[in-house]
């Protein structure tokens, strides 16, 4: 027996108080009982997104809530800029596609981002343009875009910024409000310690104006109808109940911590990842701000990275994630958000040690686990 352990970024450990409070008797959501439990949901949502708007939940994983953003605040026709560095950029420019929306590509080497200065330049020289899409940390590099800075750019102009936070959201700040974003996604199996299953979204005013003229279709991510609903605390289609109902209890977790806490712990769990990564001598991967969600690192010269994510799951029975699209054999990503503490790091380096002396890369045990250590143990 093998005890099993989930580091991939994405879908995440559930905490035993949430997956408990889920193993629940089905509730209908025509009853008082829902109701009650969307009030504390909806208010905790604000917290939790920084702003005063309201934050819809969509039964629908991700992408869904992506798709919905996209869908309620662009019309036919509409040209758009997409920062696009990695696989969940050029999602975007999938959905755009699939829209008939035109995409001006930002784009950057993966592993690099996209410079507030190319946005600028961007919004300056396309009178009209309607949107700056991005993602907050891209998954796919583990990356962390400036989206404080876009904001600053978008905000002075007639166009929106809509990110996709569903590897941010609860794991890096991003105080929607303060910064002046306009278009948060979020998923439910990332920082928020949930199953997959639910999507979640929400809009400033600003893009509540854009979503009284937009013209692309919908009809299940019809948000104008969703938010009529969620005012009065109730879903316009069946509500994921029981992923809901786990909402709740993740909730009450991130409130217990704190929102700053939550941030200054994924901020250490990754600064100790890639301490211990680069005392084994190996690259994190990113040449830009990394993500405090995962880490990206660069498997050792000759050694596909399949076989380390491989060893992970056969040797220990862990699972991890390998490079998407171009950066596959290259890659292996470590994920560290959510449920995640200081000793599971010290297990995915522990673990990695002994997969690489296995492979016959030249190691030195316990080196990785130190540099780890070393991050930990120093003050703040
Ligand atoms: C996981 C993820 C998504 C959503 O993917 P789904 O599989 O649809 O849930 C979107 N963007 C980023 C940055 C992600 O990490």
């Amino acid at each position: 027996m093998k005890k099993y352990q989930l580091m991939a970024p994405g879908p995440t450990p559930v905490p035993s108080e949430v997956l408990l409070a889920m193993a629940q008797p089905m509730i209908h959501h025509r009853t008082p009982e829902y109701e009650a439990l969307f009030v504390e949901v909806r208010a905790g949502l604000k917290r939790l997104f920084q702003t005063s708007q309201d934050v819809l939940p969509l039964a629908c994983s991700g992408t869904g809530a992506m798709e919905a953003a996209l869908v309620n605040t662009l019309s036919a026709g509409d040209t758009v800029a997409v920062v696009c560095a990695g696989k969940f950029g050029e999602r975007w420019l999938e959905l755009c596609r699939a829209y008939g929306v035109r995409a001006i590509e930002l784009r950057a080497p993966f592993g690099d981002t996209v410079a507030p200065d190319r946005v600028a330049e961007t919004l300056a020289t396309t009178p009209g343009l309607a949107a700056v899409l991005t993602q907050h940390s891209e998954s796919s590099t583990g990356v962390l875009h400036d989206v404080r800075a876009y904001a600053a750019l978008t905000a002075k102009t007639d166009a929106i910024l809509i990110v996709d936070a569903v590897s941010s959201l609860g794991i890096a700040d991003l105080p929607m409000d303060a910064w002046g974003v306009d278009v948060v996604v979020a998923g439910s199996q990332k920082g928020l310690m949930l199953p997959p299953g639910l999507g979640l979204v929400a809009l400033s005013d600003k893009a509540w104006g854009r979503a009284r003229a937009s013209t692309l279709p919908k009809y299940y991510f019809d948000l104008a109808a969703e938010r009529t609903y969620a005012r009065k605390n109730e879903a316009h289609f069946t509500p994921a109940v029981s992923i809901m109902l786990g909402l709740r209890q993740v909730l009450r977790l991130l409130e217990t911590e704190g929102l700053a806490a939550t941030f200054k712990r994924h901020d250490r769990l990754a600064r100790a990842t890639r301490a211990g990564v680069e005392a084994l001598g190996l690259a994190v991967f990113p040449r830009a701000t990394p993500s405090p969600a995962l880490t990206a690192v660069v498997s050792p010269a000759g050694v596909d990275s399949e076989r380390i994510v491989a060893a992970y799951a056969t040797d220990h029975n862990i699972t991890i994630a390998g490079g998407q699209g171009e950066m596959k054999g290259t890659l292996f990503r470590l994920g560290h958000m959510g449920y995640a503490a200081e000793l599971d790091v010290i297990v995915a380096l522990a673990a990695l040690e002994q997969i690489l002396a296995g492979l016959g890369q030249p190691v030195d045990l316990g080196a990785g686990v130190r540099g780890a250590q070393k991050v930990f143990t120093d003050r703040g």
